[in-house]
Parts: C-alpha cells; structure tokens; sequence
C-alpha cells in the first residue's frame, strides 16, 4: 500500500510539471483509465465473476445451486455428498487421521448434471467455486497449459483467502482433454505437461493448509482417462451420473417446471413416460420450449399440446420451411404409417405419435414411448426392433414397388441392430469372436436376418393394405396423430 502512494505521489508530480510545461496529456489519461480498468478486472474487484488472464476460468462466491434444485440423480447426490462430508467434518478426519479427499471425478453423458452437482457441492461445503473446461488448457505452445494449472490452483487459494473461507472447489469440465491416457497425443507434449501439472498440483494438496482445495472433474468418457488421474489420493472418489430414469425425469420436470403456468390437463407422469432418454438439460430445454409454444399461441398456461410439440422439436429439431411436394408428402405419410403398424402390433401401445411435418433432417417421424426401462435386450426384442425400422420402407415397397432415400436412417439402424445381435453370440453363428470370424460370414448372417424380417413385415401387412391407406389419409390431412387414436383405428380394423 505504502509503495502504491509512493508512486501516486511521484505520478502527481510528474503530471503537474507537464502541463505546467505545456504538454497535452490526454493520450496519457486515457491509457492510464484502460490500464486501471485492466487491473480492476484481474484483480476481481469488477464484479463476482473473476476472469484469469489468458483462460475462461471462472470464480464465484456463491454459485446459487443447492441439491434440491438437481432431480433424480439420487445415488449420485448420495455419493456425492458421502464424501463431501469429509469436506465438512475436517476436526474428526484430523482425529482419525483420514487422508484428505482431493478430488472427486463425475461421470455420464452430457447434460446429466455434473455441473450443477460441482456447484451445489461448492454450497454445501462453503467453497468458493473456480471452474475451467480441460479444452482451454490446450494450445499449441508448450508450457502454457502447464502455466495456467499453476494459476488456477493459485487462484483458488487466493480467493478464497480474500473472502474468509477456508475451501475452494476447482471444477475441470471435459478432463478428458487433458487427463487423456498420456502419451496418446503424437503431435505434442502439451497435454501431457498440463496433465503432469494437474497431478503435481493434487499431490501438493496438505491436509494442514490454510485452504483445502477439493478438484472435481467432469467427464463422458471415463474410458479414455489416464490411470494415474484415478489412483488412489488423486481422484479417489468416481460418481456415476446417469441419464434419469423415468422417476427421476419426474423430478427434473418438476423442478424446472416450477413458477410455470401448467395446465390442469398437463400430467407430468405421462410426459416423464415419453422422454425415454431425455438429459436433465433435454428436460430443461423442453419445458422453456413449451413455454415458448404457449406464448406464441398466445396463452396463459402451458398446454400438453404444447408439451408435445416441445418433445418433438428437443428431439427432432426446429420445424423446416421447406415442404415436400404432395407425391413425396404422401411417401412420408405412408413410411410413418409402415412403422407405427409394425411397432403396435409387436408391441401394443409403443406408439406415442406420428408426425408428417418436417423438422430438423426428418420429413416425418414415428415417435415410440417406452413403457418401462430397459438395460439388456433379448434376441426377440431386437429382431422386433429391426422389423420396426423395416417397417417404414416396406410399405412404401407394398405401395409403390420400391422405396425412396428417405429410408437410409432406418437401414443404418437395422443394421447396427443386427451386428448387435450377431457379435452378442445371438445368431446361428453362436459365441464369436468378431475379428476372427471374418467380415463376409458376418455380412451372410446380417443379410439373412434381415431378409428373414423383411419377409416378416410383409406378412404383417398382409389383410392390412385397407387400414395403412385410410391411417395415411387422415395423417396427410392432419400432419400428427397420437398414438391412442392410432390405436382406435387398429383395434376397429
Ligand atoms: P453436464 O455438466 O452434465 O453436461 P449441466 O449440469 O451443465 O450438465 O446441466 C445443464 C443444464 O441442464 C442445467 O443447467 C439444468 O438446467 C439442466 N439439468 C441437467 N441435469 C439436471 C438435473 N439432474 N436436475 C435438474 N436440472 C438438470
């Protein structure tokens, strides 16, 4: 402080003689006014929000997020706070001479949450909370990556020493990115420095310092981390977090869902029941969408049509411009039509919607629901599935006599489900080993199945030629149906 009036003094003087000489000083005013901006910033006195230099990390005091505000994700919350316990409890871990926890890595899909449970970890043990993404570490000089680990970590300290707390929670997002199996990068070292810095970092964490700095790292792709980032005192503590199952979308719904006008119609259990696979962030997307349907139809409260539409436009992307001509209007209607058939007669009540208006890649979709959670898959449920994907082209074949581009999607799939079922030892070629058992006689074994459903689709729609033409009208006439009124015209056929 003493050295700072020192040098305003000198400052003053200097000032005073110049324009006592006659110098015009104002570039000089400006670039000390940028200069004194610039210092604010990095020194954080600007606002919560605290930038390093050189890099997107970002600090806060309070990062506003509690467990309450994450849905589902019980078993990771649970284990989460299991061990962000020995975080709070720091005069009995002495006691019993714990080691200190240092990190804690989650991983799962994008959109699961690993975020805001690093923020709500932040909360709860009264952290202050810096976060950096592993891609902003890495660029092309050598060393820099390195340099900017050094700088977190310092920066963790010094914040929360500024502040009075005695935690600071350093949250890497993508580690992968830097925490990659060493050596695995040929074009430079880079990685492997800023990885080298990270572990240096970790170990230099002593149960008996002023700050206790906790790393968490995110990540969705556990398989490719080096093995020294998860060794015993590095990141000790793995967390799965998972995409939500049905109870959990329920509560993610809800949460997010909170201060919205619903309906009374809008029965969240049934939309948790068709968001098969949503994220936490799908769900979040959905709902502010909903809203935005309702408020461009001009209402009050969210309804389930909007809800609907929102499902479809989160999984299939915004509605397109561009309309097919009536002839290929008409091939969609009927190739939507061809797959819900086939779907609810192998599986009653599969069929959520169907759709003929073009949104995203898709001129028309068929959306399944699924009716309950399903972690392993039976020879019969993927064999169904792949006539399922047939489904769509082989009624344009029973109409047309061929089938249109439009059916490439489905094919991928049939064929990715039928390899599935081949290398899982499911077919006639019994238990293989997938490189040993040659890619030709793989090639056989795909073809056939895939002949056999075809075949078996086709005797489906046998009788049913009458049903497909009148679903497929009603459809071109009115873009969308739901599943249940399909089901009316099944069951009446
Ligand atoms: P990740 O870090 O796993 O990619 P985020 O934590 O960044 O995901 O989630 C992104 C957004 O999605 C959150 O801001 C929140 O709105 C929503 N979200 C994700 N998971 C959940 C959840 N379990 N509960 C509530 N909201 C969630």
């Amino acid at each position: 402080m003493k050295h700072l009036e020192l040098w305003l003094g000198i400052g003053l003087g200097i000032t005073v003689f110049l324009l006592w000489i006659g110098v015009d000083l104002t570039p000089v005013v400006l670039l000390a006014g940028i200069g004194f901006v610039l210092y604010l910033v990095t020194q954080g006195k600007l606002g919560r929000n605290v930038q390093i230099a050189g890099n997107q990390a970002i600090t806060r005091v309070d990062t506003g997020v509690r467990f309450d505000d994450i849905g589902g994700q019980e078993i990771a919350k649970r284990e989460l706070l299991e061990a962000l316990d020995f975080v709070r409890d720091q005069a009995r871990i002495q006691e019993l001479g714990i080691r200190p926890l240092k990190g804690i890595l989650l991983t799962g899909p994008p959109g699961t949450g690993k975020t805001l449970l690093a923020k709500a970890a932040a909360n709860y043990t009264d952290s202050v909370f810096v976060s950096a993404s592993g891609s902003e570490f890495v660029e092309m000089y050598a060393g820099v990556g390195a340099s900017r680990v050094r700088q977190l970590f310092n920066k963790a300290r010094q914040m929360a020493k500024k502040i009075n707390k005695h935690n600071a929670i350093i949250f890497i997002d993508e580690i992968e990115v830097i925490a990659g199996k060493r050596g695995g990068h040929t074009s430079h070292l880079e990685y492997d420095q800023t990885l080298n810095q990270i572990l240096v970092e970790m170990d230099g964490i002593k149960p008996d310092e002023e700050v206790k700095i906790v790393v968490i790292g995110a990540t969705n792709r556990g398989d490719l981390l080096d093995s020294a980032i998860t060794r015993p005192g590095r990141f000790d503590r793995q967390v799965k977090v998972d995409l939500p199952d049905k109870e959990g979308r329920m509560h993610i719904l809800n949460i997010h869902s909170k201060g919205k006008p619903l309906a009374q119609e809008v029965n969240l259990e049934e939309v948790a029941k068709d968001t098969f696979g949503f994220s936490g962030a799908h769900l979040e997307s959905l709902i502010n969408e909903a809203a935005i349907m309702a408020y461009r139809r001009d209402r009050t409260v969210i309804q389930m049509e909007d809800i609907r539409e929102a499902i479809d436009k989160v999984i299939m992307g915004e509605k397109l411009e561009r309309r097919p001509n009536p002839g290929e209007l008409k091939r969609v209607a009927l190739h939507e039509t061809g797959h819900a058939l086939i779907s609810e007669l192998l599986r009653p009540e599969s069929v959520a919607t169907l759709t003929v208006i073009p949104r995203g890649k898709a001129l028309g979709f068929m959306r399944q629901s699924q009716t309950e959670e399903q972690y392993l898959y039976t020879k019969e449920y993927l064999l169904d599935q792949v006539a399922i994907c047939l489904g769509g082209a082989m009624a344009e074949d029973l109409v047309y006599g061929n089938w249109s581009t439009g059916a490439a999607n489905d094919f991928e799939q049939a064929t990715s489900i039928t390899k599935q079922l081949i290398v899982n030892g499911l077919s006639r070629l019994g238990i293989i080993q997938e490189d040993l058992a040659g890619k030709e006689r793989i090639h056989e074994v795909m073809t056939e199945l895939l002949e056999e459903q075809k075949q078996r689709v086709r005797s489906l729609f046998k009788d049913r030629s009458l049903l497909l033409n009148n679903v497929t009208g009603v459809l071109l006439q009115q873009e969308k149906i739901s599943g249940a009124w399909f089901r009316e015209q099944l069951k009446s056929a």
